[in-house]
């Protein structure tokens, strides 16, 4: 096991600090709305950087940590909410998936909650239609929910708001730490050092960045699934209705600003030659790469394909799953459905990095083989556990334990109250 604190470089910190201080200065005495310091919650420091103490911290503000952040929120915990991008959604708003699945599982539904209630009302206030979980489609994507996913993202950010979540964009963690009563997480964004106290941190990255940052272990396979660019050609796109068009990003890799920017500019090279060889208007261009796979924790429970093909029901399952295994490749994809009456679940020992404290991870970086990983990663599940880690968490925040040793009972009674299904009672 490698080191668990992870030293920040404090002297680059406040190095880096010392410039923001002159640098807003200057700006003060020439314009008169710079007051980013004073919009939020936070303390001003001596040296500039602003502070936050808050119970929990939820990193990424994707798929599941949207969840996760208004969960906490919910059940009481003072939540910030770090987001390196410009908005809420993630792969959904950021990548453009917004066919979010499957919340239903052979004519029932089999996850629902406060992600199922954000996607339920950006479907109801687009007027579009939701599917009917009573019927079992023939195909499984039939019942995937078309999602306006700019409507998800101002819904998101309204939900966050009334659950008291404090929103930073355009931030990430630099360093983190273990303290006495929890983490220390210096953050940096243009113009902005932030340094987070926090007693619990939900890793919601998709890569789990912070688990890495903090030394624990994680997995990742030598080829990994390809990414995707979603774009419109030739005729308007219509958000809420349909699906925009994908092009494999083959070698994609969302581990740092270097491989996602190479993402980026192959997957737009890409759009580019196909505008050309197909002579039609370029009518929609997501800003981002979608990125179906990259690291893992290793957890204090894998899934494996086997658990997630027989339905295994973990004696700590804290959300249902369902999809095929969906394991895409460079020639393609061909999902494998899962029998008849098959549900998987999803065990918290999968969200709890192994030998960590204090840290929780939800979305696709789950504890999970590459198989089973490619049938959990859907929004739905990612949602599900979103909302279970911010239960978790919050509840560590609140007796000061760990989600690992939060009694079960709890974390199902407090999700049962924020509307979530329990494996089994389905
Ligand atoms: C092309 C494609 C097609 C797919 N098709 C479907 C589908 O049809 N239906 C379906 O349900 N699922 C589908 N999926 C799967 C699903 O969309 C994703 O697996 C899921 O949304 C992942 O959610 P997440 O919360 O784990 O990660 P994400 O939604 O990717 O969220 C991670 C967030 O963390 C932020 N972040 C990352 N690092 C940091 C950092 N260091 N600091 C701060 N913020 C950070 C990112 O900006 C992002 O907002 C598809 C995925 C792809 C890529």
């Amino acid at each position: 096991m490698k080191p668990h604190d992870a030293q920040p470089d404090r002297r680059n910190f406040l190095q880096h600090s010392l410039l923001g201080t002159a640098g807003a200065g200057m700006a003060l005495a020439s314009t008169s709305h710079v007051t980013v310091a004073a919009e939020t919650q936070g303390e001003e420091s001596p040296d500039a950087t602003i502070t936050n103490r808050v119970d929990v911290l939820v990193v990424g503000g994707g798929t599941a940590g949207t969840i996760a952040a208004i969960q906490a929120g919910r059940a009481g915990a003072k939540t910030m909410l770090v987001e390196r991008g410009s908005q809420l959604g993630g792969t959904m708003t950021t990548g453009g998936v917004a066919f979010p699945g499957l919340f239903d599982a052979w004519g029932k539904q089999v996850i629902a909650g406060i992600g199922w209630e954000l996607v339920r009302e950006s479907v109801e206030l687009d007027g579009g239609q939701l599917p009917n979980f009573a019927k079992v489609p023939q195909r499984h994507w039939q019942n995937q929910v078309y999602t306006n996913q700019f409507l998800y993202a101002i819904l998101a950010e309204e939900k966050c708001h009334e659950a008291g979540v404090e929103l930073a964009y355009y931030e990430f963690p630099q360093a983190a730490k273990r303290v006495a009563d929890g983490w220390q997480v210096d953050c940096v964004g243009f113009g902005t050092q932030r340094r987070i106290l926090c007693k619990q941190i939900i890793d919601c990255t998709g890569g789990a960045e912070v688990v890495g940052m903090l030394g624990f272990d994680r997995l990742r396979e030598e080829v990994r699934q390809p990414g995707s660019m979603l774009f419109k050609i030739g005729e308007e796109h219509q958000p809420g209705r349909e699906q925009v068009h994908r092009l494999y990003v083959h070698g994609a890799d969302s581990s740092n600003s270097r491989t996602v920017t190479q993402a980026n500019l192959t997957g737009r090279r890409s759009v580019l030659a196909k505008v050309r060889a197909e002579k039609k208007r370029l009518m929609h261009l997501q800003p981002e790469t979608g990125f179906r796979e990259s690291y893992r924790i290793v957890g204090e429970t894998m899934v494996t394909v086997n658990d997630y093909t027989s339905g295994r029901q973990f004696d700590d399952a804290i959300s249902n799953a369902f999809y095929p295994v969906d394991l895409h490749t460079k020639t393609g994809v061909r999902p494998k459905p899962l029998k008849p009456g098959t549900v998987p679940t999803i065990p918290l020992g999968a969200l709890i990095p192994k030998g960590s404290r204090d840290l929780i991870v939800a979305g696709r970086c789950l504890c999970s083989d590459q198989l089973a990983n490619s049938g959990l990663r859907v929004q739905a599940s990612c949602m599900g556990m979103g909302q279970a880690a911010g239960v978790a968490a919050s509840l560590a925040a609140q007796t000061g334990t760990t989600p690992m040793e939060v009694p079960l009972a709890e974390i199902h009674k407090v999700l049962r109250e924020h509307g979530a299904i329990i494996p089994g009672k389905a």
